[in-house]
């Protein structure tokens, strides 16, 4: 017998008859004989719905009550589930994250989770039940609702299925598995039988959204068979493994962007020991994560120097700025918040030269402006007018000829 995790996301359980679409899913796979739990996300749309309703009321909510609200989206799905599942004849019973006793530590809104006592879960498997838990959530030690980020579903569902040593954590969402860039950018994108766990983790941390990060670093920290799969069809999905003989030898492996950037610059700081720390200094005091970075070179005893941030960190990011740059005497802050991020992915980076160049060149042939580039071992970061966006993707994609799997690429 198997112990499986399924992860159902939002617009896996959008409407009523996709939650029952679900439960005879999951009663299919206790039928065969496994052990199940089941995680689900809030019903499309809920978790948007329930932010706004708060900013109908103020635009700086309490984080407490935020988790509060937010929260409730995922316990009205594990409660449709259950009756769902109740109805077809399957044993089940639905647990918030706090009933499971999923611990976190105290951060609202992007809580990391610290223990997972399986103790009722497993009781309930052994008695043959399937048990459907609320993604997303857990408590915190004084037992206050914490979130887990956007996305955070997947993350529990992978720790649930470390704490219960599960045989494999599947990811049932509405693609059919990990492609090498997001389907709905470049039609022409490729799914992946499978992908290193390495690479997943760039492409998750660059922008793709399919699986949350720390669902990505928890399944390779802790050894969990992990999948991606489609909710709506059968397949194989995406194995997220570790780096094997046989697995592709692509130069690139997938295409990953960010909508969400600004950059930001300060123009005509001296040029002087400490310059960087007086800038970013402030910026990080407010919480604020910064990615690229880049410092010109001095030509005449003062410096630019150029960051981006989040888009939502944006407006604060450029006070803060402005504030550093009158106590610097700088000559000018500027921003722009229409920006976004394209990076390529690959571990078969480490061993091919000329990538850099390639990618260069495409962009250049679209006559795309390159505005900062980033590197590191296995990827490319280039950042770029948002209106490329999607040009850039598909240009990329082409040059790399990723639609084609790697043997038969030139
Ligand atoms: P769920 O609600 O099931 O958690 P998400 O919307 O969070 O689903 O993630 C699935 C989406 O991720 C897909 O619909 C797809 O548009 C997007 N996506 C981005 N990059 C990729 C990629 N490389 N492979 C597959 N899907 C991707
Ligand atoms: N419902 C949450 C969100 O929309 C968590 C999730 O779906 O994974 O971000
Ligand atoms: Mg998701």
């Amino acid at each position: 017998m198997s112990l499986i995790v399924q992860k159902y996301g939002g617009t896996s359980v959008g409407t009523v008859e996709r939650i029952e679409a679900v439960a005879a899913k999951v009663a299919a796979a206790r039928a065969r004989g496994d052990q199940v739990v089941v995680v689900v996300s809030a019903m499309s749309g809920e978790t948007n719905r329930l932010i706004a309703l708060a900013h109908e009321i103020t635009p700086t909510p309490s984080p407490r009550e935020m988790d509060v609200l937010v929260s409730t989206g995922e316990q009205v799905t594990i409660a449709l589930l259950s009756i769902a599942l109740q109805k077809i004849g399957c044993p089940a019973r639905s647990y918030t994250g706090g009933q499971v006793r999923i611990l976190t530590d105290n951060v609202h809104s992007k809580a990391r989770i610290q223990e997972i006592d399986g103790g009722r879960v497993r009781a309930d498997l052994e008695a043959g039940r399937v048990v459907v838990v609320a993604g997303f959530q857990g408590t915190d030690e004084d037992g206050n609702i914490t979130t887990l980020g956007r996305g955070g579903s997947d993350t529990t569902a992978v720790a649930m299925a470390a704490a219960l040593e599960a045989d494999e954590c599947q990811i049932f969402t509405d693609v059919d598995g990990v492609y090498t860039t997001d389907p709905r950018v470049e039609p022409k994108a490729r799914k992946l039988d499978r992908i290193t766990f390495e690479e997943m983790l760039e492409m998750a941390s660059l922008g793709s959204k399919v699986l949350q990060i720390r669902s990505v670093e928890f399944a390779g920290k802790y050894n969990v068979p992990l999948r991606v799969l489609s909710s709506f069809e059968e397949g194989e999905g995406t194995l997220i493994t570790f780096e094997d003989e046989d697995m592709e030898k692509a130069k690139v492996s997938g295409i990953a962007f960010s909508r969400d950037e600004a950059k930001l610059t300060i123009l005509g700081v001296p040029d002087q020991p400490g310059v960087a720390y007086s800038i970013l200094g402030p910026v990080s005091g407010a919480n604020i994560e910064v990615d690229m970075i880049i410092q010109n070179i001095a030509e005449d005893a003062t410096t630019d120097f150029t960051f981006t941030v989040h888009r939502n960190d944006y407006p604060q990011a450029l006070k803060i700025l402005q504030e550093t740059a009158e106590v610097l005497g700088a000559r000018e802050v500027i921003g722009d918040d229409s920006i976004v991020k394209i990076s390529i992915v690959g571990v078969g980076m480490r061993s091919h030269a000329g990538i850099a160049a390639t990618m260069f060149e495409a962009l250049a042939e679209e006559g795309i402006n390159i505005r900062m580039i980033s590197t590191s071992e296995i990827k490319i970061s280039v950042v770029v007018d948002e209106k490329y966006l999607e040009l850039g993707v598909r240009a990329l994609h082409d040059a790399f000829e990723l639609d084609r799997p790697p043997e038969q690429a030139a």
